[in-house]
């Protein structure tokens, strides 16, 4: 770690030369700076998937918005690109490798306004932190699946949640106010008001347009719901999903559901009747009545007998209970996608891609059902592009090196197999760390026209494209 030293030392194309070369960067900043051969280093750049690790020229560990402002003018004077990372589920191809990596964690301001319904946090704060406090006032965010995961890269991606999607929409759709460093080192205080273009091109264009340091976002008055999951033999799983996919069209907007194909480790954290199980997990999260809630899973817990059925009314904290998702690292694959239907075809096809007899190796194979209040377009406008995708799946899997292979051999057959079903847009936060990483991909994933204006506002917020470690929107030229 460099807390102070020499005057900067520049190589021929201005970027510093060696870890001497860092030294007024220590000097600018109150947090860590950390060198590829620093101890803390690993630990500052780790990532969920392990199997893309960040390796930076430098790390700042951020402390403050100063911080921030400080790192993107050294960054910018030295001509070093810029990449952040918060808890680290979603890191994209390639490794960062010339880059100074901002890392948010601690930036670890939360307010909660009850009057107001609305939470404040600072960037490195997760939806975990977040629950406990707007729980103790009984107010809910719209949180995902994983509390573990950080509330501003969740947000800025759309941020889907397994229980108030269908009711209220995106996350993004409900944020107020921005704080952003934008690639000239400028401190922007963003709102729909304000800023409307800049608001737009943050909530859905993710980390392309700055860091953001501080965010505000409204909450909602709930403190319970009906929800968890129901387990089933995955030799049931035909039944399971043909009552399922006619469960959807008579849903309102209340429930949010998925169901995801798992074959499971034989791991001592699981419970005794999942461990080294082919399951079908079929998750709910219900939020009107509760008797309502039991009627709505009744046709699938008579479809076949659940192994595991843990459906129950809980207080909004257990939002994660929808899921159950990993909270530790490990190598992973992954690939995902919008569905335009599930239909008995599309049924048919996963069935033969992921159902019993058929090798699937993925971990995980998941349909998420959407609509509802995530086709909607908000009243304060934002550039997420997947309103109108009535499904999307997404798969993943990790195991060691001969696994991944066999696994990515797999995402080939199933991105094949469920090709005729694909929908023209998805969900940034879902996209694999090697997907629509060309301009021509990421196009496609906006829509031609969205594109457009976010390259046109990336021209005027990040002209030399400094913040590129992402599905990177290309300046316009
Ligand atoms: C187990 C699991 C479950 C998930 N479930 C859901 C879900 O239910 N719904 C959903 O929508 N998503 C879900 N996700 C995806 C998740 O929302 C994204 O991966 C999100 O980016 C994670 O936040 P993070 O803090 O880990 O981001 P990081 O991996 O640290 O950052 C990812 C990217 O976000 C951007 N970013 C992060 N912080 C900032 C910042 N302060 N300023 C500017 N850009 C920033 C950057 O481009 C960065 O590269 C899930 C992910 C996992 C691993």
């Amino acid at each position: 770690m460099l807390y102070n030293g020499s005057d900067v030392v520049h190589s021929s194309n201005g970027a510093p030369s060696d870890m001497a070369g860092h030294a007024s960067l220590c000097v600018a900043v109150q947090g860590p700076v950390l060198l590829p051969d620093d101890f803390a280093y690993g630990k500052e750049c780790r990532t969920f998937n392990l199997s893309r690790p960040l390796t930076p020229a430098v790390v700042v560990g951020a402390t403050s918005t100063d911080d921030v402002v400080a790192a993107i003018r050294y960054a910018g004077r030295h001509g070093m690109p810029v990449a952040v990372r918060n808890q680290g589920h979603q890191v994209v191809f390639p490794t960062a490798e010339d880059a100074l990596l901002i890392t948010t964690n601690r930036l670890q301001e939360i307010s909660v306004d009850p009057g107001r319904r609305v939470v404040r946090v600072g960037a490195g704060v997760t939806w975990a932190q977040v629950l406990l406090r707007t729980e103790r006032v009984g107010l809910a965010p719209i949180a995902g699946s994983a509390p573990h995961v950080g509330v501003v890269g969740y947000t800025l991606g759309g941020g889907l949640s397994p229980l108030l999607g269908r009711t209220l929409g995106y996350a993004a759709d409900h944020v107020r106010w921005i704080e952003v460093v934008t690639a000239d080192g400028a401190v922007r205080e963003v709102t729909a008001d304000s800023d409307p273009d800049l608001f737009w091109a943050l909530l859905g264009g993710k980390g392309n347009f700055g860091v953001v340091t501080r965010m505000e976002f409204d909450v909602f008055p709930m403190s319970r719901f009906y929800g968890g999951g129901l387990w089933f033999r995955g030799e049931e799983m035909r039944p399971v999903l043909e009552a399922w996919r006619t469960l959807i069209p008579t849903l309102d907007e209340e429930t949010t559901t998925s169901f995801s194909v798992q074959r499971l480790p034989d791991a001592a954290v699981l419970p005794q009747s999942l461990r080294g199980a082919f399951v079908l997990h079929v998750r709910l999260g219900h939020l009107g009545d509760i008797a309502k809630g039991a009627r709505i899973a009744e046709p699938l817990r008579a479809a076949a007998t659940p192994v595991r059925d843990t459906l129950a009314e809980r207080p909004f904290g257990e939002i994660g209970e929808i899921h159950n998702d990993p909270v530790r690292g490990m190598p992973l694959v992954e690939t995902s996608f919008g569905l335009r239907d599930f239909s008995v075809a599309t049924l048919d096809r996963l069935m033969e891609l992921t159902g019993p007899g058929s090798g699937c190796p993925m971990k995980n194979v998941e349909v998420r059902a959407l609509g509802g209040a995530l086709d909607r377009e908000p009243v304060r406008p934002n550039s997420v592009p997947s309103r109108g995708t009535p499904y999307m799946t997404f798969a993943v899997g990790s195991g060691t090196p001969t696994q991944l292979r066999a696994m990515r051999e797999f995402i080939g057959t199933y991105t094949r197999g469920m090709a005729p079903w694909r929908a023209r847009h998805h969900i940034l936060n879902f996209l694999a760390p090697d997907e629509a990483l060309s301009e021509a991909e990421v196009r496609a994933f906006y829509g031609a026209e969205r594109y457009a204006r976010l390259a046109a506002l990336k021209h005027v917020y990040d002209p030399h494209n400094v913040f590129r470690f992402n599905h990177n929107i290309r300046p316009a030229a």
